[in-house]
This record gives C-alpha cells, structure tokens and sequence, in this order.
C-alpha cells in the first residue's frame, strides 16, 4: 500500500539502437527492496501456481512453479543467497526467463486485481544476476554417477533443461546440437539485445560442462544421408533419447510475388545477425544488412518485435509492421479476466525504439497482405493489404 509499481527502466532508446548489448539498466537494490515490500504473500499466491480455482489448467501463473511469495520476502529482508536457492529450486536458468519470460506471474498476481502487479520478473533477473556476481553459483556435480547414458538432440531451452536435470541425477547426457553454438532459439533466434550470447547463455553452458555435460555442436542427428549423423546409432549407444528438436518450420505466406527478392523469414534475418555478430562483430557481412532500407515487418509477436529492434540498430530508414488482428483494448476484456494472461496492448522495446527515432508506433493493426508488389527489377517495392475486423 506504501508503494506503487515501479518497474526497472531500459537503457533510453536512441542510445540503446546503437550497439547490439543488452536493453536492460543495472539493478538497483532500493529499488528492488521496496518492489519486493509490495508482494503480499498470499495464502493462495496466483503468481506461482498455474491453476485455476475449480482446477483448470490455465496460461496463468508461473508455468515452472516459481516460489515467488517466498523470494519476493527473502529480497526484501536482503537474504538474497537465500533467495536465490529458492529460485533455483525450481527454475534451472533464471537467468535466460529473468530476462525473456512473459512474465504470466505478473499477470496473476493478487495485487492485480486492483493495482499493478508486483515487479517479479525484475527481482528473479536480480537475485540470480547477484548470486553470479558474488560466486555463489559454482559447478555443484552429481556425487554419483548412475552409469545411463542419455542422449539429447537440440539444445534449446527444452533439451538444456532436461540435459541439467538428468545430470543432476548423475546419468551421462549428450547434447547434439546442428547449429554451430549450442543454445537453439535462445543462441540464434532470441537476438543479443534481449538474451546477452557470451556472457549469459555461454555462462551458464560453461558450468554445466563443468559440471559433466558434454555439448556437441555442429551434429545434425538425421538418417546418416547427407552429411547427418545416423540417429540408430545414437539409439545403440544410449539408455534413452530425447528429441527437443523444437519448430524449425516457419509460417509461410504464399502470396503472388512472394519469389521477389528482398523476403526474407525472421529467423533467416535474425540467425545471420547473431551468427555475424558473434563471429565477427558484423565486420563478415553475412547478414541481411537493413541499413538505409525501408522494411516492413509481417507479424507481430517475441519474433516480430525482435525483428523490429534488429532493423533499427542496422540503421533502416523506415519501419512499418504489420499484426493480424485488431489492437488488444488498453485494459482487460471482460472476456479474458484475471488471473487469465491479460490480453492488453503492449509497448515492447522494438516498437518504442521506433517511435523514438521516427516518431510514431510502426504497428498497423487489423492488416492482411495479400500480395508482394514487383519494384520494377524484381525485388519486392510494395504490397496490397486488406483491411480486417473482428465481429
Ligand atoms: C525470434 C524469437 C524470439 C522469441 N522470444 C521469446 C521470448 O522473448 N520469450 C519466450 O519465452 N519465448 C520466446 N521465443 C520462443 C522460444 O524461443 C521457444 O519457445 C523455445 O526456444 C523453444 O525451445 P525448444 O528447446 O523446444 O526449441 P528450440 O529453441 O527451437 O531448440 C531446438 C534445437 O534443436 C536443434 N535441432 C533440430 N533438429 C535437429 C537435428 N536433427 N539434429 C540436431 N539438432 C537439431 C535446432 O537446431 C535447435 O537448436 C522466441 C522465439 C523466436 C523465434
Ligand atoms: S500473487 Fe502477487 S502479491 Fe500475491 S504472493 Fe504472488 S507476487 Fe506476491
């Protein structure tokens, strides 16, 4: 009651378009101290628990079971070693969710029912950011070894965890991974302004190697043709095989003009810059360079937001982007109450980037394309839309 939401601030955004290094400003613990004071430790705390009251599951509620209450109170009694054993005991990498989860906690929490929620995505980046900072996070090994091999294919988020969690119970785990950096979508999709490569994923590869996975990078586990990996074998030598192989196939539109130069897929764009940029700082130019083009972004969503904010930092000249569906209102629909994941109009760091360098929100609402326009030289200089409501 004493104090109101006051979430942590990204790096102004004129400054932050001109590097590629993380959006988010240093923790501040006055700050997070009094964010924690806000939490009320409810007796049914809705952040934590992804069920609805008569038993639903529902997109409410922390998805890994979080012990939020209890970490919010150990923050604000500045017990954060404790804190951070908490999060940890049901979260393998705070660190990665801290800084791209939802946050559908927030979206349950009590307190917004009649104020704004508790800043719970600031304070788990935090406690875990501080726990790295002071070394209390160290390669803590199984003590013993089972002697099951397992091997997991894909390294995204989903093979990682189970890599950590069957580690923890001390089989051998392999992770094959086809990309050259293990990480799947967190290493080349998520780009580096949102998830830092080198200093936050590679951190936390680097202690799970210590602590006995092994990573096999560039292993593309197929049917042996074509330069893959023979995934029998793999069977053969393993006591059991994960697949997390994730959702490789994009949506296509296919429109008249969609064989015109300059389409591109987000991940194309996206994997080239991160790849580029980590290679060799953008210095290799194998990336799709936007720089002085005018780019129209199809879709909305994490992946056209990240689209948005990687166009600006190579220096478009104009931004437009184009969602589905009409704009969710500015408050909840009487349709989608709380504790559901309220479907409200955001403002991501992509779209308010643009509006600071040109003044105006790139989202067009309520637009369906429904052809690519030739420019004359076979690359693509406009498109035909149509409008759409909803009834
Ligand atoms: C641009 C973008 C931004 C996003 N932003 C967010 C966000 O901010 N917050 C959020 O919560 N979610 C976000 N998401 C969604 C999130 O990244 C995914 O839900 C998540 O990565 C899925 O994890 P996964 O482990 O199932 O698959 P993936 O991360 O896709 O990993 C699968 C891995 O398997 C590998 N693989 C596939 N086949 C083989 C094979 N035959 N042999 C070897 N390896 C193979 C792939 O190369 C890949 O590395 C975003 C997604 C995208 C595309
Ligand atoms: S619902 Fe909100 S106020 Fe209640 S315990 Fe969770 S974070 Fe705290």
């Amino acid at each position: 009651m004493e104090f109101e939401r006051n979430a942590a601030p990204y790096r102004p955004s004129l400054e932050r378009i001109a590097d590629f290094r993380e959006i988010y400003t240093p923790h501040d613990e006055a700050r997070l101290t009094a964010q924690s004071a806000r939490c009320m430790d409810c007796g049914i705390p809705f952040c934590q628990s992804q069920t609805l009251p008569d038993n639903r599951i529902s997109k409410a509620g922390c998805p890994i079971h979080n012990l939020i209450p209890e970490w919010n109170d150990l923050v604000y009694r500045d017990q954060w070693r404790d804190a951070l054993d908490r999060l940890h005991a049901t979260n393998n990498f705070p660190e990665f969710t801290g800084r791209v989860c939802p946050a559908p906690c927030e979206g349950s929490c009590v307190l917004g029912i009649t104020d704004p929620p508790v800043t719970i995505k600031n304070i788990e980046m935090a406690i875990v950011d501080k726990g790295f900072e002071n070394g209390w996070i160290q390669p803590n090994p199984p003590s013993r070894r089972t002697n099951k091999i397992v091997a997991i294919v894909g390294s995204g988020p989903a093979g990682l965890a189970a890599a950590d969690q069957l580690n923890r119970q001390g089989h051998s785990v392999t992770v094959y991974e086809r990309a050259d950096r293990i990480g799947g979508l967190l290493m080349y999709g998520i780009p580096n302004m949102k998830l830092d490569k080198e200093h936050i994923i590679q951190r936390r590869l680097a202690l799970m190697e210590e602590e006995g996975v092994v990573f096999k990078p560039d292993s593309d586990i197929g049917d042996g043709m074509n330069g893959t990996v023979d995934i029998r074998n793999l069977v053969e030598e393993s006591d059991v095989l994960l697949l997390t192989t994730g959702a490789t196939t994009p949506n296509d539109l296919n429109l008249p003009g969609r064989e015109l130069d300059g389409i591109h897929f987000a991940m194309e764009y996206l994997t080239a810059n991160t790849k580029s940029l980590l290679d060799s700082n953008l210095e290799d130019g194998n990336y799709i360079d936007v720089s002085g083009e005018r780019v129209l972004v199809i879709g909305g969503g994490d992946t056209g937001t990240d689209c948005l904010g990687t166009a600006m930092r190579h220096g478009c000249a104009e931004l437009v982007n184009f969602e589905l569906f009409p704009s969710h209102p500015e408050e909840r629909r009487p349709t989608n109450p709380w504790p559901e994941y309220p479907l409200i109009f955001r403002v991501d760091y992509g779209h308010e980037e643009a509006t600071a360098k040109f003044g105006e929100d790139p989202r067009i609402f309520g637009i369906s394309t429904t052809e690519f326009m030739d420019n004359g030289n076979g690359r693509v200089g406009g498109v035909k839309t149509l409008d759409i409501t909803m009834e």
